[in-house]
């Protein structure tokens, strides 16, 4: 079984819909995506209609933007109630943060001479409701100013570039939780990935276990050989689900094609568990997706 259970579309950064996401997944032999889009469920009824068709599990997810000890968190929520009160204000101010800084990030690129504005970069977003920096490294990839997204960040939009703008982003501990009584399972992305900044050692992680975390991504692109084989050994420890993943983007980020890293079944069935048991002790339903 091949499972593969982080990918962006449009309803985020990503550049395939959601139901392209789910047919190509399907033509790449995948049996369970999933869609975990930045900090929106818009996606998902799409993208399960047309796993529906094309005969394969989706799990719906939402990749949510935190922060501890002041480094960027990605919290992987899996099969969450989407319309938890908590978890919906949360989300609107994440949401906020990435709409209200936009104008901040194009007024400091005019001031280094770049020639792009609001609705340039509105007709990229489309129906994405997580405005992103990849929108606006694709205006700038189409204007000439930079190569492609990669080049876009390095030269404009990384922390430290003209462009970069701070924005909301929620406390990780408290969206552990707030993902847990929510009945979803937590799992933390790339945590030792670009930017990260290692903050995610054995004891927080341990820690953050006590607040409901259920899992760590292990492999995962931006992890090489010794970072996979050291966080593979913190979940076996830890009793941590090990999760495995391409974060793919569409044409958005070179080398994260699907399935180029997997989820062993094992570890797929105790994400489920962890979910329905969450699911169960919130009182929301307990979803019948993901057994292909
Ligand atoms: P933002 O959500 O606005 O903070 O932008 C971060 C998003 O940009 C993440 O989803 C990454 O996937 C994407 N990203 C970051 N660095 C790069 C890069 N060098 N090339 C392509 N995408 C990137
Ligand atoms: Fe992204
Ligand atoms: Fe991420
Ligand atoms: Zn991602």
């Amino acid at each position: 079984m091949r499972i593969d259970l982080h990918t962006h579309s449009r309803a985020s950064d990503g550049t395939l819909s959601p139901a392209e996401v789910v047919a190509l997944a399907a033509e790449a032999g995948l049996d369970v995506v999933g869609l975990t889009d930045h900090d929106s469920a818009a996606g998902w009824q799409q993208a399960r209609s047309a796993a529906e068709q094309v005969g394969i599990v989706v799990v719906p997810g939402i990749e949510i933007s935190t922060k501890h000890k002041g480094a960027g968190v990605h919290l992987l929520a899996y099969l969450p109630d989407p319309t938890y009160p908590g978890l919906v204000a949360e989300l609107d101010l994440i949401l906020a943060g990435r709409s209200g800084r936009l104008a901040a990030m194009l007024g400091q690129l005019r001031d280094a001479g770049v020639d792009i504005d609001e609705p340039e970069v509105m007709r990229q977003v489309g129906e994405a409701k997580a405005i992103g920096r990849p929108h606006i490294a694709d205006v700038l990839v189409a204007k000439g100013y930079a190569d492609d997204r990669g080049d876009a960040f390095s030269t404009w939009l990384n922390w430290g570039r003209p462009g970069y703008v701070t924005r909301y982003a929620s406390d990780t501990r408290a969206m552990v939780r707030l993902v847990t009584e929510a009945g979803g399972a937590a799992v933390i992305a790339h945590p030792w990935g670009r930017g990260s900044r290692r903050v995610l050692d054995l004891p927080t992680l341990s820690s953050l276990q006590g607040d409901g975390l259920v899992g760590i991504e292990v492999d995962h692109q931006d992890h090489n050989g010794a970072d996979r084989e050291a966080l593979r050994t913190i979940a076996r420890e830890l009793d941590l689900v090990a999760t495995g993943a391409s974060d793919f983007h569409g044409a958005g980020k070179v080398d994260h094609e699907l399935g180029c890293n997997l989820t062993e079944p094992a570890q797929y069935e105790r994400l489920l568990e962890a979910a329905a048991y969450n699911a169960e002790a919130a009182g929301v339903a307990v979803p019948a997706v993901g057994r292909p």
